[in-house]
């Protein structure tokens, strides 16, 4: 059955070379029952290593049912354990985390056993030896006899022709030895079994054959009971676990040692919340940086914006607004849009002026509650949003709301009166470009306002004696352009001040052209100059004071002030109700017939290299920190696992093979990555639907999308798996008995 001829075994440690055994040969029979004497350190545990396949042996050859070895692989080593060997220890080598029923149980489904006789043929077992009160102990909270009875057990389960003792009852009592003893009598019939022991008078009537070894050497071998030969024994065809088992042990060991279990949890909740918090952080990041976008043209840099214009370059009329309120996701419709990107400022004419500067917004779309004041009533009265460290309308608010304001400080233009105030949030401050003030006035305002708004954003040239004069909106300016109603229709009152620019020095009855340049029109006026005033002729020509700012102006008619800039509307502003639908609008928008500019694209266009390194650096980001994390992780639970070589050394002295040890030990990894996963996900759930309130969740889950979470989760997988893998190549490049030696 079992053959050694002239082998040795050497244990090379830190460059000393020890003898374990040398030149031995030695034949076993099954059937036989020896007994290997000797005092310690002379190989009697080594001789029993290698004959179990548990370690190598270095020189000599050692026959199998007459088959050589020395070609054999430690792959072919786990076949040979598997199918033909069980071990007894001296320290019993049992999975002190599992139950007895567990430790019998689990070499059974190492080889492959199918669960219902598993079961059956465990309990039978326990019983035989003695423990079926203890089934369902840990076996750590066993004594040393008892230990051993699980021992023998599971070498029973694991029926093998070949048993191999290494003083079994070396940390017994006398009386559990006995025990022990009796027991290994009792099984040892149509096996071969081989114990090592220095008390040699408690197996001396049952040894067949008694063996004893000095210094690495047989010097006796003696057979004192005849044994008849048994041959051809029944060699049960080797069988592996299968993945159902393999699950089930890998999920066992996810549990069966609760702080290892809860350390391993946080170490993946670690890298899960760390992950995404980094990743949305990122992703926020870019989002800003996509709002904070240069953008020269809009005040207004809302990401759900889209600005229209009807394809055809006409007029948006009353009908085509009804229809565009029906498009879905739309929030609201700004007519006027271009009010949003024109803040005015606005000055009371008294001794002490206060200044007024924002955007105009219809009143209906207020939200929230004023901090100061009412709601307006009349037509006139405002209400404003402004920071609140605004000088004139915190300390000074009660002031404030008693004067008139007038567009730039204009007293022929429109007013305003303040009659209630609102601060902006803190939250609401962000960097931009343009002011977050705004001024909440009735529809009507606005759309008297425009005239003023289309001048803003128009280029004004005035024509005189065929020349062009660019005319700037500042008062008092010689070409600038302001209105009364004392000119009549069709006719310019002009300064004093231009007449050299007329032929002859005389500005009067020439004719005088306006014309509006701007993104949506142009148009032109052409007046005859009727008066040339001076500061004799003003106060009864045009019923104002010389000192007023608007001398040195061009003054005309209203109405044909109102021809050139009060417009009907040919942009406007739709705002979607969020800005994943933006896309969705802009298609619908398209199709009925409208040109869309999507305010968010303009942004990302304009920071377009900013936005390519951020992404670049978010990568690069992301990576290190994936690297990061899984060598922290690596390293925290391979300490945490450390105590494992033991369980699996265990396991590949019961026969289980590398890859199956492999596979039990991802799917622990993978069971536990996956609950922790599950939890986070779970505290986001319950986030999102308030349920609870995390700070941190609430802060991220805005920036993450369904994808990230998958991807978050296959990156978890497989870190697990990496960490898995490394782990095993560690502890499985030795021999199972180096391994189990160097925990132990
Ligand atoms: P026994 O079991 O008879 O007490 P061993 O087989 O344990 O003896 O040891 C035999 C010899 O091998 C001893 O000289 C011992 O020092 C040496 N030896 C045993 N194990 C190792 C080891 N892991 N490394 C180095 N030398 C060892
Ligand atoms: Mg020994």
């Amino acid at each position: 059955m079992l053959k050694l001829k002239n082998v040795s075994k050497f244990y090379y440690s830190k460059g000393v070379i020890a003898s374990g055994f040398n030149k031995v040969s030695i034949e076993f029979k099954i059937g036989e029952f020896v007994a290997i004497v000797g005092e310690s350190g002379s190989g009697k545990s080594t001789l029993l290593n290698v004959i179990s396949g548990l370690d190598s042996y270095e020189e000599g050859e050692m026959y199998i049912n007459g088959e050589e070895t020395s070609h054999y692989r430690e792959s072919d080593f786990e076949e040979y354990r598997k199918k033909y060997v069980s071990n007894i220890f001296q320290n019993f080598n049992l999975v002190n985390s599992y139950t007895v029923y567990q430790n019998v149980e689990l070499v059974m489904l190492l080889n492959g056993y199918k669960r219902k006789e598993v079961k059956r043929k465990v309990l039978e077992l326990i019983d035989k030896v003695g423990l079926k009160k203890y089934r369902n102990t840990k076996v750590s909270k066993l004594s040393g006899g008892q230990k051993q009875r699980v021992a023998i057990a599971r070498a029973l389960a694991k029926d093998t022709p070949i048993i191999v003792c290494d003083e079994p009852t070396g940390n017994l009592d006398s009386k559990s030895a006995k025990d022990v003893i009796k027991l290994l009598k009792d099984i040892s019939k149509d096996k071969l079994v081989i114990v090592v022991t220095h008390n040699f008078s408690e197996i001396e009537d049952i040894a067949t054959r008694v063996v004893k070894m000095h210094d690495g050497k047989i010097v006796s071998d003696k057979e004192v009971i005849p044994t008849e030969k048994v041959e051809n024994e029944n060699i049960k065809e080797s069988k592996s676990i299968g993945l159902f088992n393999m699950i089930r042990l890998g999920i066992r060991n996810t549990f069966n040692i609760i702080p290892k279990f809860v350390l391993i949890f946080v170490v993946f909740l670690f890298i899960t919340v760390s992950l995404l918090s980094v990743y949305a952080s990122l992703q926020k990041d870019e989002y800003e940086e996509g709002k904070l976008g240069i953008n020269y043209y809009f005040n207004d840099m809302r990401d759900t914006r889209i600005v229209i214009k009807k394809k055809d370059g006409s007029a948006i009329s009353n009908d085509d607004f009804n229809n565009l309120r029906m498009i879905k996701n739309v929030a609201n419709i700004v007519e006027n849009d271009i009010v949003l990107d024109s803040p005015l400022w606005f000055e009371s004419l008294d001794d002490n002026p206060f200044n007024l500067y924002g955007t105009l917004v219809d009143v209906s779309l207020f939200e929230g509650k004023l901090d100061y004041g009412r709601m307006p009533e009349a037509d006139n009265e405002v209400i404003i949003l402004v920071e609140p460290y605004d000088y004139y309308f915190t300390d000074k608010v009660e002031e404030a709301l008693t004067k008139t304001y007038y567009y730039q400080a204009d007293k022929g233009a429109m007013s305003i009166k303040v009659v209630g105030v609102k601060y902006l949030d803190e939250g609401m401050f962000s960097f931009s470009f343009g002011t977050e003030n705004k001024i909440y006035v009735s529809s009507s305002l606005i759309d008297k306002y425009m005239k003023d708004i289309n001048r803003e954003h128009s280029k004004v040239t005035v024509n005189l004696n065929n020349k062009n004069y660019e005319s700037y909106n500042a008062m008092g300016d010689s070409h600038d352009i302001r209105v009364s109603p004392r000119v009549p229709k069709g006719r310019a009152y002009v300064s004093e001040g231009i007449s050299f620019e007329c032929y002859d020095y005389n500005c009067k009855n020439r004719k005088l052209s306006i014309i509006v340049d701007n993104l949506y029109y142009s148009d032109k006026v052409d007046l005859t100059i009727s008066e040339v005033y001076n500061e004799k002729n003003i106060e009864s020509l045009l019923w104002i004071n010389k000192s007023d700012n608007r001398f040195g102006s061009i003054f005309i008619n209203p109405e044909d002030y109102n021809r050139l800039f009060n417009k009907d509307s040919y942009q406007a502003s739709v705002i979607a109700d969020n800005v994943d639908n933006v896309d969705a609008v802009s298609d619908e928008l398209e199709q009925l017939g409208y040109s869309t500019l999507q305010i968010r694209k303009t942004l990302d266009n304009a920071a377009g290299d900013a936005l390519k390194v951020l992404k670049i650096m978010k990568l690069v980001v992301i990576i290190v920190l994936v690297i990061t994390l899984f060598f922290i992780s690596y390293f925290v639970i391979k300490l945490i696992l450390k105590s494992r070589n033991v369980y699996f050394s265990t396991l590949r002295i019961l026969g289980a093979n590398f890859r199956h040890l492999k596979r039990i030990l991802d799917i622990e990894l993978f069971t536990n990555a996956s609950l922790a996963y599950i939890t986070y996900i779970g505290l986001i759930l319950l986030t999102k639907y308030k349920v609870i309130n995390v700070k941190m969740i609430n802060n991220i889950i805005g920036y993450l999308k369904i994808q990230d979470y998958i991807l978050m989760y296959i990156i978890l997988v497989v870190m697990s798996y990496l960490i898995s893998t490394r782990f095993a190549s560690k502890i499985f490049k030795q021999s199972a008995m180096k391994s189990y030696r160097e925990e132990v």
